[in-house]
């Protein structure tokens, strides 16, 4: 085993902000309270929970009521689409068109609703991992209830054409919904400049807590009655969401997201040179690899890097690098036990002699230009 850590996982996972914890801390040990008792010990708990929502809706462009707490990424997506299929039932619009290099969040979301006796279409991808306009336009119609397509892709994060994304639904009628996991927090999000209607975040993604997120549901939605409750109960989340709040974790992830897009740009400029310095490696050590996403037409979340080597095993190398230290993955790490190329890489058609060695680098912050020369290193070294 190497004395050596570097943690280059980031898109599976974050360390807690420092900041964030320190914001969380006297909600779990003195101002405990319950945000819905009346009663004076309980009213820093409400204000604290007023406040997050306030930041959290600062921090996209949208209104403090706008914005409905959840347990993460997972829980936001099933509410957005099986709730906004149903809805559409009513209105004769039961469709939902998404893509195919969704989040399993998304896909298993689908695949209910779609058991439900809604029919589904699955766009695919540019060779770069890009949803075309030209493709939505030719696939969506008078009975299509949602679009949703992904902010950023998990994999490979590859950004969507978003704005004009939900354009297109909306001239057909159609709601739209976003999953913004690997975007909130690392690319500037503003629902009302991308016209989104739904929109799922999770905290854990941008140095908040896990088991932590939010789901954005625009006005209009809930006042059109499109949006159903998630869970009955309590009234908490205007009886949308019923459960206590986690007042600490709700606290942590907008400390968190307050942060991160306050340093937003730094932290940018600061990946992209570590980019640079790890795919300069790659080269100065003659590898054969290609990274997938790399002309995607809108860009890329900073420090997301998918490289696969050709004739390599992707398990193997994460497998070997894990003996020295590295923590990566191999295609997506919210399905790290199935060794099948991942639905994201056949979807955008990469070439099998490439494809089956693919890991992905998702660098932070934290990491140094010295720590990405060291990970280029170990994978020459594994390879040769
Ligand atoms: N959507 C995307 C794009 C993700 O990357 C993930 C997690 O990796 C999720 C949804 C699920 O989020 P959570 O872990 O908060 O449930």
């Amino acid at each position: 085993m190497s004395e050596m850590k570097v943690y280059a996982d980031h898109a599976a996972t974050t360390k807690l902000d420092p900041g964030a914890f320190d914001a969380m801390k006297p909600f779990l040990l003195e101002e405990y309270g319950n945000a819905s008792q009346p009663y004076s010990f309980a009213r820093s708990a409400r204000a604290a929970l007023k406040e997050a929502r306030r930041t959290i809706a600062d921090c996209i462009g949208a209104s403090p009521e706008e914005i409905f707490f959840t347990s993460g990424g997972t829980e936001g997506d099933n509410w957005a689409i099986k709730s906004i299929a149903m809805s559409g039932t009513a209105l004769a619009r039961n469709r939902v068109v998404t893509s195919a290099i969704e989040h399993h969040a998304v896909l298993r979301s689908c695949g209910a609703i779609e058991r439900e006796g809604h029919p589904v279409a699955y766009l695919s991808p540019d060779g770069e991992g890009v949803v075309s306009c030209r493709v939505l336009e030719n696939s969506i119609g008078g009975d299509t209830a949602l679009v949703s397509i992904m902010y950023a892709n998990n994999e490979m994060g590859t950004i969507q054409p978003i704005r004009e994304l939900a354009e297109i639904a909306h001239r057909h009628g159609a709601l739209f919904h976003t999953d913004a996991v690997q975007a909130a927090g690392h690319i500037p999000v503003d629902v009302r400049k991308s016209g989104v209607d739904l929109l799922s975040a999770s905290a854990h993604k941008f140095n908040g807590p896990k088991g932590t997120g939010f789901l954005y549901i625009k006005n209009e939605v809930r006042n059109g009655s499109r949006i159903l409750p998630y869970q009955d109960g309590g009234a908490q989340e205007s009886g949308l969401r019923a459960g206590t709040e986690n007042i600490a974790g709700i606290v942590g992830m907008s400390e968190a997201l307050r942060i991160s897009c306050a340093e937003m740009e730094e932290r940018a400029g600061h990946l992209a040179r570590l980019e640079e310095e790890f795919l300069g490696r790659l080269r100065g050590h003659g590898l054969d690899f290609r990274r997938n996403g790399a002309g995607a037409a809108y860009g890329r979340i900073p420090g997301n890097i998918s490289v696969s080597f050709r004739g390599a095993s992707g398990e193997a190398l994460m497998h070997r690098l894990d003996l020295m230290g590295v923590c990566v993955s191999t295609g997506s790490a919210c399905d790290s036990n199935s060794t099948e190329l991942s639905h994201v890489l056949r979807a955008i058609q990469a070439p099998p002699e490439y494809a089956y060695g693919t890991i992905r680098v998702s660098l932070g912050y934290e990491n140094t230009a010295g720590q990405a020369a060291y990970i280029a290193g170990c994978i020459a070294k594994i390879l040769s």
